[in-house]
């Protein structure tokens, strides 16, 4: 686990929740109606905001691809590159090389 930055105790109800304090509410940005994730990372449970924009540039998320979320631009970018990067591979298999000049 990374270093704690904040802390607080709080026991479980009769139905299974927990309240978050205003304090860290106000660390993850969050308020009444906002969705935050619940991760098991080995024996810890990381509460954190639910993201909605894309991991590389910031703007909003339109896809989602293993558990990591893009913008179409960023994606097609994704997808151009990887193009590149196999149509390399399946020269190198081929048998064809780069000519220098
Ligand atoms: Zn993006």
């Amino acid at each position: 686990m990374s270093e704690v930055q904040i802390g607080t105790t709080r026991k479980i109800d009769a139905v299974s929740r927990i309240t978050l304090p205003n304090h860290i509410k106000e660390f993850l940005g969050v308020d009444v109606g906002y969705k935050v994730e619940l991760l098991v990372v080995g024996k810890d449970v990381v509460i954190r905001r639910k993201s909605s924009y894309c991991s590389m540039c910031g703007k909003k998320a339109t896809h989602i691809l293993r558990d990591t979320l893009f913008c179409t631009a960023c994606l097609d970018f994704i997808s151009e590159k990887y193009e590149a990067i196999k149509n390399t591979k399946e020269d190198s298999f081929n048998g064809k090389q780069q000519e220098d000049d």
